[in-house]
């Protein structure tokens, strides 16, 4: 993976559109951290092995079912071309839904919408799936996005980033996806640590299940919304109000904020 540079492109110009890539990843922390890491190191001029050129949308597990609205959305808004899902090993989705399809877990009923799906792939344990979970969202998107170009990959989560943490986990909110500030600048605004900080993106109605795994299935105690204008900060006060309403929020104590991040 390379860091890409794109030039700007002038729809009149006659130049061929390079290629637009949207990247649907895990919102697993190690990505994050990897992310933040290898935006340091190209401000340094440095090469790195994660490419932060493309446009990344976040959900549990990378998955596209219950996403469909952000993510044809943002097909449509930024000319995406190519997508590719990117999945990846010790992925705490994964673990969710072979719990449930595997252990009899339970889980509320939003988040078994968003399991369900997966549900009927044929897996004895959490790395089965997670080998077949990243196609099976690629194939699905083939269906939703004619014309675009789907591919998926596996990840082994060590070679990005290998990490143990043990302080406390974040998890940030964005509705926003591929015109955010660098991820740094989004830690810094959310005050929240590089090694321990989940990340989703998109709609709250298509968010608020992903953020109930986050707080209930994976720990995290603080949930921020980050938001880039004052429409996003009126939503999200609105949204903040819904979720802290929401049983989970109240059993987990989990602490819900809102943060205006600034492009540096
Ligand atoms: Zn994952």
């Amino acid at each position: 993976m390379k860091i890409i540079i794109r030039p700007e492109v002038r729809k009149d110009s006659g130049i061929v559109a390079p290629e637009r890539t949207l990247e649907i990843l895990c919102g697993d922390r190690r990505f994050t951290a990897a992310a933040a890491n290898a935006e340091k190191a190209a401000m340094r001029g440095m090469d790195s092995e994660f490419d932060i050129g493309r446009v990344h949308l976040r959900t549990a597990g990378a998955i596209a079912h219950g996403h469909e609205g952000t993510i044809s959305h943002v097909v449509r808004k930024e000319g995406i071309t190519d997508v590719t899902v990117r999945g990846h090993d010790d992925c705490g989705f994964c673990g969710l839904v072979n719990g449930v399809v595997n252990d009899g877990m339970q889980v509320s009923d939003s988040v078994m919408e968003i399991v369900y799906p997966y549900s009927k792939l044929a897996f004895r344990n959490r790395e089965e799936l997670e080998m077949q979970l990243a196609q099976f969202n690629a194939e699905y998107l083939g269906y939703l996005l004619p014309g675009v170009m789907v591919t998926s990959e596996v990840i082994h989560t060590d070679s990005v980033y290998k990490s143990e943490y043990h302080g406390e986990k974040y998890l940030i909110v964005m509705e926003s996806v591929g015109q955010f500030a660098a991820y740094s600048d989004i830690l810094r605004a959310a005050m929240a640590p590089l090694e321990g900080t989940y990340m989703v993106h998109g709609r709250f109605s298509e968010t608020l299940p992903h953020i109930e795994i986050f707080v209930k299935g994976l720990g995290v105690g603080n949930v921020v919304f980050a938001a880039f204008n004052n429409a996003e900060v009126g939503r999200m006060g609105a949204d903040i109000a819904v979720l802290n309403r929401e049983r989970f929020i109240e059993e987990s104590g989990a602490r819900v904020s809102l943060a205006k991040v600034h492009r540096s």
